[in-house]
């Protein structure tokens, strides 16, 4: 029989007078040492590079989307496979979401968390110029068109825990209703408490399939706190989330901070949130990425962070160094044979020089993706690790202020 007790978290050393703090998250299939950045392999795999290089580069969990493995290749087959970590050969913990922000902003046009931007104007049926909605909700679920063959699929709480369930991950989230900052405040309530239902739902379907599906490692479930940019919306949520049990008696086993968040106000909402949520238990951030805002959801309270964007830059020759980023695109770097980053311990900036990896990006040639993958998560994984490191040794401060130095000196070309 699984057992819920095979997830722990433990508290190692908190931050003087605030929520900050390093940790260990243990899963069936291994501990992550928190903070910790969790890579995201949509479609499970981090585009362009083996999961072997992952765990080389300090990957401690993975995180894949329920939505893309439902239409393909279907989560029975990743069941069949065994669950996703044996599916991937990515012998880590791994994390799905719901599909619910995947399928809710479906075709609108509208990016992740940090990048949308309220302009002023609330219109709950705004979408981008040019773009088509995909997705209705109503307050069973959402019904949705497939971005692969404009098939029509229905996803409830239900069929989301049905779908993480065969997907076998570690930890899973609770199916909730994306909200963005352009929606109204009356529609920011009734979406809250549609969430609030779901969550209940999900716990309830989570408690069955954990029953029925014996033979499995357990998963674990975290609840998702919505409320965007409203203080009494947010607290509320994490009040009535922690206090929420399935009928079989069982309460989320962690809390995932997600929605309609915007720079200036990340540190204010996850101050909020960890207020109000259980100290023992893991806090994950939905979708951040950039040094500052891991320093500022760190403190806050956050311990776990999951963003595809290292990966998805470096595609298009973005990269990161503790200056800021360049664009290893440009022509200045044609006869630059030194590394990437000379501070940098990954493989590609012992092996590789920006004079060549600008050449693979002109040749148009796949080799750049999996050198700048690489390097960027690397950078990434590192950056939190220090963080960690920094609150464990008890200089944090000092880290920080030299980290966000050097990064606001935003010096593009080093
Ligand atoms: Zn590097």
């Amino acid at each position: 029989m699984p057992d819920p007790a095979d997830t722990s978290f433990t508290i190692g050393t908190r931050l003087d007078g605030r929520h900050g703090r390093s940790g260990l998250l243990t899963t069936p299939h291994g501990s992550i040492a928190t903070p910790a950045f969790v890579p995201v392999g949509t479609k499970a795999t981090v585009k362009a590079v083996l999961p072997e290089t992952m765990r080389e580069i300090g990957a401690q969990a993975l995180l894949a989307n329920a939505y893309h493995l439902y239409l393909q290749p279907g989560a029975d087959i990743v069941d069949e496979a065994g669950g996703l970590s044996r599916f991937m050969n990515w012998p880590g913990p791994t994390f799905t979401d719901s599909g619910g922000f995947q399928v809710m902003s479906l075709g609108v046009g509208f990016k992740k968390v940090l990048a949308m931007e309220a302009v002023g104007v609330q219109n709950d049926d705004v979408i981008a110029k040019g773009k088509e909605r995909l997705a209705v909700v109503d307050d069973d679920g959402v019904t949705f068109r497939s971005h692969l063959d404009g098939s029509s699929h229905r996803f409830t709480p239900e069929v989301s825990m049905g779908i993480q369930h065969r997907l076998g991950a570690d930890i899973m989230f609770a199916f909730d209703e994306l909200t963005t900052l352009l929606n109204t405040r009356g529609y920011q309530e009734k979406s809250l408490q549609r969430t609030h239902d779901w969550a209940q739902r999900c716990i309830d379907e989570h408690e069955r399939l954990t029953v029925e599906r014996a033979h499995r490692p357990y998963q674990a479930l975290f609840a998702v706190i919505q409320g965007a940019q409203y203080e009494d919306l947010r607290r509320k949520a994490c009040r009535d989330l922690d206090a929420m049990r399935g009928s079989a008696g069982t309460g989320f086993d962690g809390y995932g901070i997600g929605g309609a968040l915007e720079k200036h106000n990340l540190g204010a909402i996850v101050g909020w949130c960890c207020d109000e949520l259980p100290e023992d238990k893991p806090r994950h951030l939905l979708g951040i990425s950039e040094p500052e805002d891991f320093f500022v959801a760190i403190e806050n309270g956050a311990d776990t962070f999951d963003c595809v964007n290292p990966s998805r830059v470096a595609r298009n020759a973005a990269i990161y160094v503790r200056e800021g980023r360049f664009n290893i695109n440009t022509s200045r770097f044609r006869r630059d044979f030194t590394p990437i980053d000379e501070n940098c311990d990954c493989y590609t900036c012992a092996h590789y020089t920006r004079a060549y990896i600008h050449h693979l990006f002109k040749a148009k040639e796949i080799l750049a993706a999996t050198l700048c993958t690489i390097h960027n998560e690397r950078f990434t994984i590192r950056l939190v690790d220090d963080i960690r490191a920094s609150i464990e040794g008890e200089y944090y401060e000092d880290f920080k202020a030299d980290a966000l130095g050097r990064w606001q000196g935003r010096i593009k070309t080093p």
